[in-house]
């Protein structure tokens, strides 16, 4: 194997992503992916400008995305 940092390498999900760091003994690498990858669903509170107490409580699920993650990769 001979990655160094900097290098392209694809992420969990196949993205084009680039090596940021690599362990001593070359089995463990971080790569920085730029692409969103989904990271969870969360409740959201939904802001009305209903006065009726109730729906000041509703809520909506959303999905989370994020930039910029860091993999670990055993290679
Ligand atoms: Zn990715």
């Amino acid at each position: 194997m001979d990655l160094k940092v900097e290098d392209i390498y694809k992420c969990p999900e196949g993205h084009k992503a680039s090596i940021v760091w690599i362990s001593e003994n070359e089995n463990t690498i971080a790569v920085r992916c730029p692409y969103e990858h989904f990271v969870k669903v969360e409740k959201v509170a939904i802001r009305t400008k209903s006065s009726s107490s109730y729906r000041n409580h509703a809520t909506e699920e959303r999905e989370i995305f994020t930039k910029d993650m860091v993999f670990l990769i055993r290679i």
